[in-house]
């Protein structure tokens, strides 16, 4: 379980990103962060990840304060996927996902196998295994991106906008497959959109946030959208 306790996050500049923010982000659930854009979402997110350490107010991981954890050892249990895929563009599609399992020393019979195994899982074709980033589209790259996250097996997902930059007939197809995977694999995800459709129909909660790093709202969808 992912939880912000009174998290506020102020940059150099004064401003307030996220403002006395307190959730919980339930294991085996998908937690959205929903708003318009500016209202602290991938903030927050960071905050878990430690890309950002709050300014006052802890995040804890199963009850463990994030900041004791050194980055390194907190990422290797977290995936992380961003809306543009950040594959590495030099190396193959197979190879930027069983990087990650080779870094963590299987060997690399082992570490392609499990990269095969889970771009299947999240509905790549295979042939486009031996091809290069540029080469994919924009979908299925995300899907790569995704493949890549779950390569060591973490047991958080953290999602920021992943969906966002493909087309809606792809991103309906990419957040049925996510829904597909989540049913399987029960991990702990965090999901960011400024999409409200999408938050709704992802989330088992969502959290929704005003400019300012506000709370708004913390619902299940169902009690969400009776308001
Ligand atoms: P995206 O959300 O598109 O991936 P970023 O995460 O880099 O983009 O930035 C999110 C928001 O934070 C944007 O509004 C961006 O302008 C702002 N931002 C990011 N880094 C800085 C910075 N160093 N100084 C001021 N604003 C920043
Ligand atoms: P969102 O993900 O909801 O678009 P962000 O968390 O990126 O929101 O940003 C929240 C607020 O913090 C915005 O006003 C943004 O411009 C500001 N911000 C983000 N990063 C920085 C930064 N490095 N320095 C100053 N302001 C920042």
């Amino acid at each position: 379980m992912i939880t912000f306790d009174e998290v506020t996050k102020r940059y150099a500049d004064g401003t307030v990103a996220v403002d006395r923010l307190t959730l919980e982000a339930p294991t085996g659930e998908i937690t959205v962060f929903v708003g318009p854009s500016g209202c602290g979402k991938t903030t927050s997110l960071r905050m878990i990840n430690r890309m950002i350490d709050p300014s006052e107010g802890r995040v804890l991981l199963d009850g463990v304060d994030v900041t004791t954890i050194d980055p390194p050892t907190l990422r290797r249990g977290i995936g992380y996927v961003i809306q543009q895929a950040g594959l590495f563009p030099h190396r193959k599609i197979v190879d930027n996902v069983a990087t990650v399992p080779y870094l963590l020393g299987w060997d690399k019979k082992k570490a392609r196998d499990r990269a095969m195994e889970l771009l299947e899982r999240v509905g790549l074709d295979l042939k486009l295994a031996g091809r290069y980033p540029f080469q994919l589209s924009g979908g299925q790259q995300q899907r790569v991106g995704v493949a890549r996250a779950l390569a060591a097996d973490p047991p958080v997902l953290l999602m920021d906008e992943p969906f966002s930059a493909v087309d809606p007939v792809v991103r309906t197809s990419l957040q049925e497959e996510l829904l597909r995977l989540q049913a399987e694999l029960n991990k702990t995800i965090v999901f960011v959109t400024h999409d409200i459709d999408e938050a709704v129909k992802l989330g088992d909660r969502v959290a929704v946030l005003r400019v300012g790093g506000h709370l708004a709202q913390l619902d299940d969808p169902a009690t969400l959208l009776s308001r």
